[in-house]
């Protein structure tokens, strides 16, 4: 049976390397609901807890393998998981960075996380350590790491996983957007105080609770009154406040309207406009290199988010 997942990822075209991970790791041990072994190896999302409180799910085989591919995942290397679950994908990815390599999986639910750890003991797999907790905080004390490998939906990348990851190390992630409410996966490289990254495809993740899924409600604390400036017409506003919540992590929304919350200003986006309130210089030069990419959406546009530093926009070509 598990040939035929392999088989199936091979079709993809998905490296032979990351292909035979999946022939080596039975996932019907880490499924704590009972499939028909064919169904198992099928390239399917399957829940894999659920007890009327928590559940949690395998992420689709292909999908994961594209990410691995993605991050460029290979042997020797140090991953850090976030939404472990109940350890496969671990247990996967421990198989291709080898004896040399490790993999760190942060599991929110206390319960879910025993299960993790219960699996890769039992199974001896000895180079995966699984974390209770907010995978919001990384993990410092494994730091720092090649890759940062998240499957479960975030509203940002949090300044902790930015710090914990090495130079020219590699995020795949998908991000909660919380105007449109879609979820895109972006692959990031960490460059200098910059991650930067493009768009790669609309997934559909469990949505992270903890602080990894309240950013609205965290920057409301942010929001502090200035006097009014200005008011700017920007064209597709909505394309905008996606850039802006992508950009700077500082979107918040009161009463159904978003607003930036910067340290110095505030903007209110609404009716197709920017109510600029305080000094916004983050936002307006974000909209000067926007409309030199013919405002763009962020498909078609290289992201640089900044840590301690100004995120800015370019035009892919
Ligand atoms: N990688 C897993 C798939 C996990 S599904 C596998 O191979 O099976 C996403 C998981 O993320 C869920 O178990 C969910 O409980 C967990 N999660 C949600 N919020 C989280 C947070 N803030 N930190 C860490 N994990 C979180």
């Amino acid at each position: 049976m598990r040939e035929r997942l392999f088989w199936i990822l091979k079709d993809y075209g998905i490296d032979e390397r990351i292909a035979k991970a999946f022939l080596e790791v039975p996932r019907e041990e880490f499924l704590m609901k009972h499939y028909s072994l064919s169904h198992v190896y099928e390239d399917v999302v399957l829940v894999s807890y659920e007890d009327g409180e928590v559940f949690s799910t395998s992420s689709q085989p292909s999908l994961m393998a594209m990410f691995m591919e993605w991050v460029e995942l290979g042997e020797g290397m140090k991953v850090l998981e976030i939404g472990g679950g109940t350890g496969y994908n671990a247990a996967v990815m421990s198989r291709i960075v080898g004896e040399n390599g490790f993999v760190v999986t942060v599991e929110y639910f206390e319960k879910v996380c025993k299960i993790a750890r219960e699996n890769v003991r039992r199974l001896g797999i000895d180079s995966v350590a699984v974390v209770c907790g907010d995978g919001y905080y990384g993990v410092p004390d494994f730091a720092p790491y090649d890759v940062i490998f998240v499957t479960v939906g975030v509203d940002e990348i949090p300044e902790h996983w930015f710090r914990q990851l090495k130079d020219e190390g590699r995020v795949i992630v998908p991000i909660n957007m919380k105007f449109s409410g879609r979820q895109p996966a972006f692959l990031f490289v960490k460059k200098g105080n910059h991650l930067e990254g493009n768009y790669k495809l609309e997934t559909r993740f469990i949505e992270a609770g903890g602080n990894l899924g309240n950013l609205l409600e965290r920057n409301k604390k942010l929001l502090k009154e200035f006097p009014f400036r200005k008011t700017i017409r920007v064209p597709r506003l909505q394309m905008f406040v996606e850039l802006v919540d992508l950009l700077t992590r500082r979107l918040t929304r009161m009463n159904g309207t978003f607003y930036y919350a910067g340290p110095e200003g505030t903007v209110e986006f609404s009716g197709g406009e920017m109510r600029i309130y305080g000094d916004t210089p983050e936002i307006e030069s974000l909209l000067s290199q926007w409309k030199s990419c013919d405002y763009r959406s962020f498909e078609h546009l290289t992201l640089h988010v900044g840590y301690n530093a100004l995120s800015r926009i370019s035009c892919t070509i």
